[in-house]
């Protein structure tokens, strides 16, 4: 018996190809058939234009607007089944809702090598074994072949196998085992490269897993009541309360149940450390998708993830878009954190995937952070994700208080007042590590001359230049352009030029002076620039001298520092006023991480928090009643403003060289969005034009329109109709723009 096969009367298929443009196109068949048929999801080599590029099959039609004759026919297909089926979905469903082409969309969810055109399939490799004959015999029975000899006592040492390669490094020939398997004493199988190994005996934990304190097992509880179906919750703990051994144990649960699961954690996340902690709790493979992978390792491990042969898959934001053959659960660590939006491009964010993903594919999904967003916050308080708290630290200290201290008209060395210089000495005379937070990297914000006010500026951005001292330097922190030290003001001819303000350099420049006995480590996006060079810092800062850290908020983040008992924040101003609307929200996120990293093993914590606004209400809020709190002051601003989480958001991004270009075409496209908003009837605020906060950037002039609405279904039809009426402007190919939906900072 047999079923038509699918696809079978296909006449047209409707390809998406990477381009920008938000179409597919219709191609014939040809004679480039699979064996299965035609269906969504197969890769095809198209010609385009005067190239051949790799595209992805969408549609299959009977039917084409055009006549079938000028349809130009594939010109091969590359794959012999399609890419999963839910993959597919995820990636149409992204690309529908961030407003982007759907081939690129599509280009950009797999790995390089698929892009180009190679087949998904696992590389493989031989894995030797002896047969029972082998078992049988013994090595003095081989008589003179002494190699052969020692090679069947290799193999009967490892019953469950020894790969080819592990062989051939022990000295071993081909011609070796090749004689084994000619006298029928040992024998080869293919295997992936990415094949699972037997289990032995003991089980999946390689490691016994922690008893969890009192609320972690409530939240574990939880967690294990919704195995089985879409089940959001948003996992809210204090710094070192548990929560990565909360994902730990639920993780084993999923694999235990034969499913996979799927790890995101921000871009700062992904550490040897971190790494290391998730292998050695399993005995299963822990693949991770990190920046160092070969584009063929990349492949092999989509590919096992695919197949299912990956249990536990863990990397940054793109690999919320590894295919599972199992979906068990997605966990995204560190939620709130900004790595999770892409910021260009297909400015997707990989936590809201997850939300969508889960749902799709009925599982779980755990948003885990110590200061969560405050749209998850909202979720959860409208009952729509399952709240979970971890209250207490597993070590039993209650996180540090942030306790402020005023900058006002104080003397100050590098950036640090007298009490704060203190308490230094202090911390560190008691043998333990003090760490100096301080966002900005350089020596000084920028370089003044003290004759006339001239400030050391780009030419390309409206932006100051930053001065470097290693090398000495000014360099443009947006346009990375790199200018030599004048020697004297270009305005004034004075030689007077003093920098202005503290970067990390010069505050490991002053505390290298004020406590010479004292290493300092500065640990920064230049101090790190060479490979391993952080992991060599963390390593030797975990060694436990007592030590100073300068750093900014690479160090912040997810490193397990137990050495540091002092934290130092040198300006918490920065983020007070700074006019995005997010900026309150992310500075405090930022203070609670920093000052989560004190006081993290068996030494209690002190955090000094610098500010020139001691009485700011709310940084008052956050030092006296913590994060809750504060967040719970900005819903209600944000809710009072009409700002996300409570309207939903779209920025349209214009660029050009000449500034007229940019606002003629963003004047345009805004009436004509107004005027169909209203023959429409839909309830969406269109803002603007209006300049970006930093206009010129790149000798490239920036303007943004707004589009806003309480509700997303009429959002998201604004948005789709802008996009087409953009793309049909002859006007626009001289602006450079793009549409991002949700986005993070409205700059
Ligand atoms: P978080 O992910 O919330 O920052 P971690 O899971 O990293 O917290 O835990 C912080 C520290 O506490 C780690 O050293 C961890 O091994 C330890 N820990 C976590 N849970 C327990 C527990 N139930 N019993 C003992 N130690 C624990
Ligand atoms: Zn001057
Ligand atoms: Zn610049």
């Amino acid at each position: 018996m047999s079923s038509p096969s699918p696809g079978s009367g296909v006449a047209v298929l409707g390809v998406a190809v990477p381009t920008p443009l938000r179409r597919l196109f219709d191609y014939r068949p040809g004679a480039a058939a699979p064996e299965g048929g035609w269906q969504p999801g197969l890769r095809v080599r198209v010609p385009l234009g005067r190239r051949e590029v790799v595209g992805v099959v969408v549609e299959c039609r009977a039917h084409s607007e055009l006549p079938l004759d000028t349809l130009k026919p594939v010109s091969a297909c590359l794959d012999t089944q399609p890419l999963p089926a839910d993959w597919l979905w995820l990636c149409r469903f992204t690309a529908r809702y961030y407003q982007h082409a759907l081939g690129d969309t599509l280009h950009q969810a797999m790995p390089v090598l698929l892009r180009q055109g190679r087949p998904l399939e696992a590389r493989t490799r031989e894995r030797w074994q002896l047969t029972a004959a082998g078992r049988d015999t013994s090595a003095a029975q081989l008589g003179r072949a002494r190699r052969q000899a020692e090679l069947l006592e290799l193999l009967r040492q490892h019953p469950r196998g020894v790969v080819h390669s592990v062989i051939s490094a022990q000295g071993f020939a081909r011609a070796q085992l090749q004689g084994l398997a000619d006298k029928g004493l040992a024998s080869a199988t293919e295997e992936p490269l990415t094949a699972v190994p037997a289990p032995r005996q003991g089980g999946l934990l390689a490691e016994p897993a922690l008893t969890l304190n009192r609320e972690q097992a409530a939240a574990l509880a939880a967690l294990h009541e919704g195995l089985e179906r879409y089940h959001p919750c948003l996992l809210q703990g204090v710094t070192g309360s548990g929560k990565t051994e909360v994902y730990l144990q639920l993780i084993e649960a999923v694999v235990a149940h034969d499913r996979q699961a799927l790890v995101l954690v921000p871009e700062i996340g992904l550490t040897p450390q971190t790494l290391a902690r998730f292998r050695r709790r399993f005995r299963v493979p822990v693949v991770a998708l990190h920046s160092q992978l070969t584009d063929a390792e990349r492949l092999d491990a989509w590919e096992a993830a695919r197949a299912g042969r990956a249990p536990i898959v863990i990397g940054t934001r793109s690999a919320i878009f590894t295919p599972l053959a199992r979906p068990g659960a997605i966990i995204v660590d560190e939620e709130h954190d900004g790595s999770f939006k892409q910021q260009d491009g297909l400015r997707y964010h990989a936590r809201d995937l997850a939300i969508i993903r889960a749902h799709r594919e009925g599982i779980p999904v755990v948003l885990g952070s110590a200061t969560p967003s405050l749209e998850s916050l909202v979720q959860a308080r409208a009952g729509h994700y399952r709240h979970l708290q971890l209250t207490r630290r597993a070590s039993h200290h209650a996180p540090a208080r942030l306790e402020l201290v005023d900058l006002r008209g104080r003397r100050r060395q590098g950036g640090l007042v007298p009490p704060v210089i203190d308490a230094i000495r202090q911390a560190l005379a008691a043998g333990n590590q003090v760490l100096v937070f301080i966002n900005r990297r350089g020596f000084a914000p920028t370089l003044a001359c003290h004759a006339c006010g001239w400030l050391a500026e780009c030419d390309h951005c409206d932006a100051r230049l930053t001065l470097h001292r290693q090398p000495s330097q000014l360099t443009c922190h947006h346009c990375e352009r790199q200018r030599p030290l004048p020697d004297a003001c270009p305005d004034c001819g004075s030689a007077d030029l003093r920098p202005l303000g503290t970067g990390t350099e010069r505050s490991e420049e002053t505390l290298a002076a004020l406590f010479p006995d004292v290493a300092v480590h500065r640990i920064d996006r230049d101090s790190t620039r060479r490979k391993d060079a952080l992991e060599q810092t963390l390593a030797e800062i975990r060694r436990g001298e007592p030590a100073l850290l300068v750093g900014t908020q690479m160090i912040a983040k997810g490193h397990h520092l137990p050495h540091v008992t002092l934290v130092v924040v040198v300006n918490a101003d920065a983020g007070l006023y700074a006019s995005d609307f997010r900026a309150l929200e992310h500075s405090a996120q930022l203070l609670v991480q920093v000052a989560g990293r004190a006081g993290r093993a068996e030494h209690p914590g002190r955090v000094l928090v610098q500010t020139l606004h001691p009485e700011d209400p709310h940084l008052r809020l956050l030092a006296e009643r913590g994060y809750e709190a504060l967040a719970e002051q900005l819903l209600e601003e944000r809710r009072a403003a009409g700002l996300p989480p409570y309207r939903h958001l779209a920025l349209l991004r214009l660029e050009s060289p000449r500034e007229a270009d940019a606002t003629q075409l963003a004047g345009e496209a805004a009436e004509a969005l107004r005027d169909w908003l209203a023959s429409h009837a839909l309830a969406v605020d269109c803002l603007g034009p209006v300049p970006a906060p930093m206009e010129r950037r790149q000798n490239r002039y920036h303007v943004q329109t707004m589009l806003r609405s309480e509700r997303r279904g009429p959002l998201h039809d604004a948005c789709a109709w802008l996009v087409r009426w953009l793309e049909a402007q002859p006007g626009a190919r001289r602006v450079r723009w793009s549409l991002d939906v949700d986005p993070q900072t409205l700059s």
